[in-house]
């Protein structure tokens, strides 16, 4: 009886995974075809300034609206993406809007700061596929000062040396890296030096326990001194109440970035949004109130 059990159980299994590949399968058959048919788009995300609460920046994040399935989550596709060798190809086709955004930001004339964009750890470790979109961000002809990739600890860690060192170069020309979830991961401070990353993005999972949990107030004290003592900027990620930024602009936090101060907007409402920020020369977080709720 037990090896029967013991052989149902495999076959449960093996069921199970097999149900599980193929619907990777599907997924990456779906996604290679979403850009054609219009089904990626980008959202931006406002960052503000905590003690003068001035909108600095915002975070450009990727989207995928399947006209089925509705909204899937880049925590969903993003590492299928990476496991089919198709995340070059997103993370320049991600690039490549992002630059065509801010070059329409410029051109109306709107003050917006920096935006940032995801860099997957897998993109990172193609050293041609860096260049690749290092070189389309200076093709753009947008002062790289306007730019910031994000990148994992964990990825930052296992970047080659040349890819540092080409990253270097972008830096002395403008542009910025953060190190994004911030002690999520394992890193080395020789490993943000090397990088010359300009800021630590504290890992929403912190912020969000940081009012209950004495410990992940600590860890959000820590990460705020350290960067302070290594001349970094620190985001605190996913700020959700008024307490929180309380909290984190007393404890000296330079930008923040969450729902309680803007949703990530779609292209169009981004644009308004900036609009109306120039309009009213209300720069500061009370701006909030102005973006639309959409997630
Ligand atoms: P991330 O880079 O840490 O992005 C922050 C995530 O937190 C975003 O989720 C954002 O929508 C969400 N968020 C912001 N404020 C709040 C808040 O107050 N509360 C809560 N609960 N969540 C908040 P999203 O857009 O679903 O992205 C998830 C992750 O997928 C990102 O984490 C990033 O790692 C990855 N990702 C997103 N876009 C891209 C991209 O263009 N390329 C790559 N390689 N990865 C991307
Ligand atoms: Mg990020
Ligand atoms: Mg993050
Ligand atoms: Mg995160």
């Amino acid at each position: 009886r037990a090896k029967e059990q013991g052989r149902g159980r495999f076959v449960f299994y093996q069921a199970e995974m097999t149900e599980r590949v193929q619907k990777e399968a599907e997924l990456a058959h779906m996604l290679s075809s979403a850009r054609f048919l219009q089904q990626l788009y980008m959202v931006y995300q406002p960052q503000f300034d905590c003690e003068s609460g001035l909108l600095v920046g915002f975070e450009a994040l990727l989207r995928w609206e399947h006209p089925e399935q509705g909204l899937i989550s880049p925590l969903t596709f993003i590492p299928v993406a990476e496991k089919r060798g198709m995340i070059d190809d997103i993370g320049i086709w991600v690039a490549q809007h992002v630059c065509l955004e801010v070059g329409r930001w410029l051109e109306d004339g709107l003050s917006f700061g920096t935006v940032s964009f995801n860099i997957s750890p897998v993109q990172l470790r193609s050293e041609k596929g860096v260049e690749c979109l290092l070189s389309l961000l200076k093709s753009s002809g947008i002062p790289l000062h306007h730019f910031e990739v994000e990148i994992t600890e964990s990825a930052c860690m296992d970047a080659s040396d040349n890819t540092i060192e080409l990253l270097e170069s972008y830096v002395n020309q403008g542009l910025k890296i953060a190190i994004d979830d911030f002690g999520t991961g394992y890193s080395s401070m020789v490993t943000l030096r090397k990088l010359s990353a300009c800021r630590l993005k504290i890992d929403r999972s912190f912020i969000r326990d940081m009012l209950h949990n004495t410990n992940d107030e600590m860890i959000v004290k820590a990460t705020i001194a350290l960067a302070q003592s290594l001349g970094l900027e620190v985001v605190a990620e996913g700020v959700e109440s008024k307490e929180q930024l309380a909290v984190l602009k007393n404890q000296g936090c330079d930008f923040a970035q969450g729902y309680y101060l803007g949703f990530p907007m779609k292209s169009g409402d981004t644009i308004n949004f900036l609009r109306l920020l120039d309009r009213k020369t209300v720069k500061r977080y009370r701006s909030y109130k102005y973006s639309p709720k959409y997630v």
